[in-house]
């Protein structure tokens, strides 16, 4: 198992990329389900407020360090995670693993028809690619049932979350034992970067640590939601104190 370093009483997993993928493949061998989070400064200041979240991570079995603002405060505190392993890079990285070894994998989540263009341009990047479901992830209580039964059904390996954070966590925590998957990750914005409705920071910007003002400049209206950024970093150096 991998070693943990804890932000703001979150345990992150201090491990490379190649670290994270190795991980997912011991997960999927071992048959049982594994629920995985990337954790930015929004997720851990959410958790600061949101016992349920905290509680979630503390137990998930791989938290990677999805931001350059829990890379800094991993360095600050001094305990080092080795690199940024960004959720969407490390679900690119499992789709291409899926494409080599035969893994199934599930998508949910997302507007009606971004899950299903988010596919197109997986299998076309990916060949030989096999996604066993695609679902979007607006749905009534009502519904919950039956797509946890087509989920179990389509007998994926992977299943790749995306309802925001903290729904896509909480969602996983409450019916990952009827899902049957052996590995299942909120990946938050992956498919609407998939399916090319929202843009990455170019690399230089990733590079530099500005992701979040990529961000922040795409999608004005997260404003409020990154008005937890500077917070993070001022409770990250009075917890040093
Ligand atoms: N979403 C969804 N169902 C919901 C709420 C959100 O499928 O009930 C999707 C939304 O369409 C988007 C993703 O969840 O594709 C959240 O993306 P965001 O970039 O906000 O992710 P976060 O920053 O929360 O990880």
């Amino acid at each position: 198992m991998q070693s943990n370093v804890t932000v703001l009483d979150i345990p992150i997993a201090a491990i490379t990329m190649k670290q994270a993928v190795a991980a997912v493949e011991d997960f999927i061998t071992a048959k049982k389900t594994h629920l995985i989070a990337t954790a930015n400064a929004e997720m851990i200041m959410m958790a600061q407020q949101d016992g349920e979240l905290a509680s979630i991570l503390k137990q998930a079995d791989l938290v990677v360090p999805d931001g350059a603002g829990v890379v800094w405060a991993s360095r600050y505190l001094g305990h080092p995670v080795p690199e940024r392993v960004a959720g969407y890079d490390l679900s690119q990285q499992l789709l291409q693993q899926a494409a080599q070894k035969g893994y199934r994998v599930y998508f949910f989540g997302a507007a009606p028809g971004i899950a299903v263009q988010a596919q197109a341009v997986a299998v076309a990047r990916y060949p030989g690619l096999h996604i066993v479901g695609v679902r979007d992830g607006y749905f009534s209580v009502q519904e919950e049932d039956e797509i946890i039964a087509e989920i179990k059904a389509s007998q994926s390996d992977i299943l790749l979350v995306a309802l925001g954070v903290p729904k896509q966590e909480k969602w996983l925590a409450k019916n990952l034992h009827r899902l049957a998957t052996p590995v299942a990750m909120g990946v938050g914005g992956t498919f609407d970067v998939m399916a090319g409705v929202v843009e990455r920071a170019p690399l230089w910007m990733q590079q530099a640590s500005l992701e979040w003002l990529y961000r922040l400049l795409q999608q004005p209206q997260r404003f409020l939601r990154m008005l937890a950024l500077p917070q993070f970093v001022l409770r990250v150096l009075y917890a040093k104190k």
